[in-house]
């Protein structure tokens, strides 16, 4: 482990992400390739060290959200291919070029400002609207849609490489929104054969996410773009898993003061808490500031020596209170385990973010950077 000073910080289980990704790569259908989506600081784990673990297992494709994470993952990375999921404004096309990047490509009119802007060709995969209602060519047909995909691929200066859509309803097990995304799928493979029918071979087509490699596997995606289930979380966390991942971040602090408080005694902001009897509490070094949300006020629990102990009063910026009465022996400096697992006991991304109507994603991409990530 990497020296750190204890007061918050993430541990992120390198080894568990290669498990998970070996568990993931037996699923998917040979067809498809793992296209690791490492945007937003790869949820939060640190892209410099995932990416690196990442290539060393043997990752080629890499997916990003802006050219900001697409220049920096450049640097840890020589050699994979990197696509711009989002949108990126026609007048960086010569940096896609120069860091030999893949932009995702929203329309005719984002293509041809793209290539207007080029030197030599830029790298381009086609975003289909298929569903998701956010970003891609919209055609109520596929031959429309075609039409306009020969457009893009007609302009001098972009190399088309794929098409590829985006799922919004994957990780639901509701019949409609199965018929739905059976329809989003079905809309982008008979898009990939028209243009094969017009003589157009494209290297890829790819449209599944987690929920899809999950719910959803098939052969036809020649890419399957891989987040939260590498890192170890639901897409759904109502829904199981078709096969077991472990959680790659822990979030640990430490305690800095325990003591006893009496009946009536209050605990933080608001005085939200008042004691009912007497109890022992610890106060923990770890806060809103640190990502850990403020909404888990009076609701949240965290580990101490394997046991549950519940959050009293408020989150405040840079501390929380819990209730430890059930803990004869307890001190300041032992470690308190917020994420992840201590003992027989473990507290999930998903779990927290179920207590505060969210959903695991947001919870790891909002671990603050002044969290050390410590990779082990
Ligand atoms: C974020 C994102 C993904 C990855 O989604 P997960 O649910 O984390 O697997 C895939 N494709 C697109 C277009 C995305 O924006």
């Amino acid at each position: 482990m990497e020296p750190y000073r204890k007061r918050a910080w993430a541990e992120i289980s390198l080894n568990s992400l290669e498990e998970n990704i070996n568990i993931i790569r037996k699923n998917l259908l040979p067809q498809s390739e793992v296209m690791a989506v490492i945007k937003a600081d790869a949820y939060g784990h640190g892209e410099g060290e995932i990416c690196h673990k990442l290539e060393q297992i043997g990752i080629k494709y890499f997916a990003v959200s802006n050219l900001d994470e697409a220049v920096s993952v450049r640097e840890h990375c020589d050699n994979g291919e990197i696509l711009i999921l989002g949108y990126t404004p026609p007048e960086y096309a010569e940096e896609l070029e120069n860091y030999n990047i893949i932009q995702g490509v929203v329309s005719l009119k984002h293509a041809a400002d793209l290539s207007e802007n080029a030197r030599g060709k830029i790298r381009c995969h086609i975003k289909i609207d298929t569903g998701m209602g956010r970003i891609g060519l919209k055609h109520y047909n596929t031959s429309d849609c075609v039409d306009e995909i020969e457009k893009i691929i007609n302009l001098q200066k972009l190399s088309v490489e794929g098409v590829y859509t985006h799922l919004a309803v994957a990780d639901s097990d509701n019949e409609d929104d199965i018929t739905y995304t059976n329809s989003q799928i079905d809309y982008i493979i008979n898009v990939y054969n028209e243009l094969k029918n017009r003589g157009i071979n494209l290297s890829h087509v790819h449209y599944l996410n987690s929920a899809g490699a999950c719910y959803h596997n098939n052969q036809n995606s020649t890419l399957a773009r891989i987040g939260i289930i590498m890192y170890g979380l639901h897409p759904n966390y109502e829904m199981e898993l078709p096969y077991e991942l472990k959680p790659v971040l822990a979030l640990k602090a430490i305690i800095s003061q325990v003591k006893v408080i009496n009946e009536g005694d209050f605990v933080s902001y608001g005085r939200t808490f008042c004691a009912k009897s007497s109890i022992k509490v610890a106060t923990v070094t770890v806060g809103y500031a640190d990502g850990y949300s403020r909404l888990l006020s009076s609701k949240g629990e965290a580990l101490v020596q394997g046991q549950r102990c519940k959050i009293v009063g408020r989150v405040c910026m840079d501390q929380i209170v819990l209730d430890v009465s059930n803990l004869a022996d307890v001190h300041a400096g032992e470690i308190v385990t917020l994420i992840g697992r201590d003992g027989e006991e473990i507290i999930t991304a998903d779990e927290l973010a179920s207590l505060y109507g969210t959903i695991g994603y947001e919870v790891v991409c909002g671990i603050s950077k002044r969290v050390p990530r410590i990779y082990i």
